[in-house]
């Protein structure tokens, strides 16, 4: 899962940076209103983090510029504390959350992986597909109960097609949701996470469908 955060206050991007990528996320800082803009104008994201008072232009306009342009990617606002009014405007331009600075750190991620899973349409923390299971909370994988242990990438693969249950989801679209901006990205490599995440949790888990990429398949029932 890919996340932009956009924030001026260099310490508090830097920090929410490395415990976001550290909790398995792909991070895109930005660090004022006009970047941030244009980032989630023209990269895909999962949720955006927005600070709402920015440089160049402010939280709130960004956010109504993106919904004006039809991006509808869960958006949680960051506010000044007890600024009721920031928290509604926040709302009413469009925001699916928002949280008062400051914040504990958990919380944020919490509420992160809660936009992320109702956008995709999972209701529960825990994604499963035929015998695997994916906490999204400890970042934990079995396979019949058994942990497997995933790389960090092999896991944010195998998270963003669990995610998209049911759907054929590309390699071009794989390549976006896991990898930063600066990453050098090659599309070779998702081949070969695919077929280490099937020598760990089985040669069906991940259906390969012929020139338009990778499925997990809804369990029969
Ligand atoms: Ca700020």
């Amino acid at each position: 899962m890919r996340v932009l955060i956009v924030e001026d206050e260099p310490n508090l991007g830097r920090q929410l940076r490395a415990t976001l990528e550290g909790a398995g996320y792909a991070i895109d800082l930005a660090t004022d209103g006009e970047d941030g803009h244009y980032l989630g104008s023209t990269e895909a994201y999962d949720a955006i983090i927005l600070d709402l008072g920015l440089p160049e232009v402010d939280g709130l306009t960004v956010l109504d510029r993106w919904r004006r342009e039809g991006i509808v990617v869960p958006v949680l606002v960051l506010t000044a504390r007890d600024s009721w009014s920031d928290k509604v405007a926040g709302l009413d331009a469009g925001a699916d959350d928002y949280l008062a600075k400051p914040f504990q750190t958990e919380e944020l991620i919490a509420r992160l992986r809660a936009l992320i899973r109702r956008a995709s349409g999972n209701a529960s923390s825990e994604l499963t597909a035929g015998d695997v299971r994916l906490d999204t909370r400890s970042g934990k994988v079995t396979l019949d109960g058994e942990p497997v242990k995933l790389t960090a990438q092999e896991y944010k693969l195998l998270s963003y097609l669990m995610h998209h249950k049911g759907k054929v989801v590309s390699r071009t679209e794989l390549i976006e949701h896991i990898y930063d901006q600066d990453f050098d990205r090659d599309s070779n490599t998702i081949e070969v996470f695919v077929t280490r995440i099937r020598k760990k949790l089985g040669p069906d888990v991940i259906t390969t469908i012929r020139g338009l990429g990778y499925s997990l398949e809804e369990p029969r029932g």
